[in-house]
């Protein structure tokens, strides 16, 4: 085995902390939250005591100035236990860094504090119903007027919709351009003329809260820019998106490790022809296979991580990486439903879940041919 040297017994002890919390206070109820469409707000006050919301964010701003390892971590743990409703990678380590590294002072110290204490939960919303890959295609637009901003348009599949309180916008300023007229905007979901649709009936993650939402003429201080100037989203939404597809890549990469784990558990006990389905040469070769794949992927993302720490993840190796850890966690979770049988495809199971669950990572963050065509570009 190629051990992990990026965490070390602190990041550990702190990995049991976590799993423990996600035991007793998450893995009971998550039923019965696949059946309400979102987790409870309980769950994220609760973790936002314990410093394990938005945790890379300074102590000034109410975070625990944690280095990235300990979100990955939560993230890790969240994805190997099938927690998928819990979307804290989202609000945590996308939304609240787009305030730390382009909001104002009054921005960061209004509302940093509030996402990490829970007391405010965060959502981005890019995609619309006729723009998703094609982000500068979006119509959803905020037009100056005085001192404030007028917001009109429509945003679907937006994840944590129907619980967020503070959604970063994309929007155009300016219309008649594609990306230099794209700027973020703060917005929150109890100003008037901003309405919460359905929440979406998804094929997996079935906890998870996500919705469309519309904007009828949302007044927006022009406090609530992101960045000290209008067209700047563009540039801003380039520079944030490898992080977020390393988080893409971490969940992959731990999701496929557990679901490896619970199918050799599953092999070894089922028995067909008088023998544990383990036994067969065709098993041993698959278990095998998975294995070496696993450990290539983790060593990959490791490493990226590793080059997160450091700055220097670049937007090419992180499309690279999100396109093959996503489409791995795919294969390995189909081969795996494979060896269950007919109990691999029952929802009680957590493989038939995982499965569900996986289909989407290769879409969100950046479908996975957006991701070749950025890696394309490159050379
Ligand atoms: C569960 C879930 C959660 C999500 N959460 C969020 C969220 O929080 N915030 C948010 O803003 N969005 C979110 N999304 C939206 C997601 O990011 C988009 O669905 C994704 O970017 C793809 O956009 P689209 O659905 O419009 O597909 P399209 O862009 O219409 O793509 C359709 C197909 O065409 C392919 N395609 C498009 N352009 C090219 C090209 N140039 N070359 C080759 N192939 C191409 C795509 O790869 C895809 O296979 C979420 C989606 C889901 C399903």
């Amino acid at each position: 085995m190629i051990p992990r040297t990026l965490f070390d017994a602190d990041l550990e002890g702190f990995r049991d902390s976590v799993r423990k919390f996600f035991e007793q206070e998450a893995a009971p109820y998550h039923e019965q939250w696949e059946k309400d469409g979102q987790v409870s707000r309980e769950l994220w006050t609760k973790a936002g005591e314990l410093g394990f919301l938005c945790a890379t964010m300074p102590e000034e701003y109410g975070g625990v100035g944690a280095d990235f390892r300990y979100s990955a971590v939560i993230h890790e743990e969240i994805s190997r236990a099938g927690l998928s409703g819990i979307g804290w990678g989202l609000h945590s380590d996308i939304v609240a860094p787009y305030i730390l590294h382009y909001g104002s002072e009054a921005q960061k110290q209004h509302y940093l504090p509030k996402l990490a204490s829970g007391e405010m939960i965060g959502a981005i919303a890019m995609t619309e119903p006729g723009a998703g890959s094609d982000l500068q295609g979006v119509k959803t637009n905020a037009i100056k007027n005085g001192d404030h901003y007028v917001l009109n348009g429509s945003k679907t599949f937006i994840t944590n919709g129907q619980l967020a309180d503070v959604v970063i916008v994309v929007a155009k300023t300016d219309p008649k351009e594609g990306a230099k007229g794209t700027s973020l905007f703060i917005v929150e979901s109890a100003w008037a003329g901003f309405e919460k649709g359905q929440n979406l009936n998804k094929v997996g993650m079935k906890a998870q809260d996500t919705s469309e939402l519309f904007f009828q003429d949302v007044k927006i201080p022009e406090t609530h820019l992101l960045g000290s100037n209008e067209g700047q989203g563009f540039f801003q939404l380039m520079q944030e998106l490898p992080a977020e597809r390393l988080q893409v890549a971490l969940t992959a990469v731990a999701a496929a490790e557990a679901a490896w784990e619970w199918t050799l558990a599953y092999v070894k006990d089922r028995k067909a022809f008088g023998k544990p389905v383990a036994a067969f040469q065709n098993t041993r070769f698959k278990m095998a296979e998975m294995k070496a794949d696993i450990t290539a992927a983790r060593v990959f993302v490791d490493r990226c991580l590793e080059l997160h720490l450091e700055k220097k993840l670049d937007v090419t190796t992180a499309a690279m990486l999100k396109q093959w850890t996503t489409d791995l966690q795919c294969k390995v979770m189909d081969e795996c439903v494979q060896l269950h049988g007919g109990y691999g495809y029952m929802w009680e199971y957590p493989i038939a879940r995982a499965w569900a669950d996986s289909r989407v990572q290769r879409i969100y963050a950046g479908t996975n041919e957006i991701m070749k065509e950025i890696v394309a570009r490159s050379f």
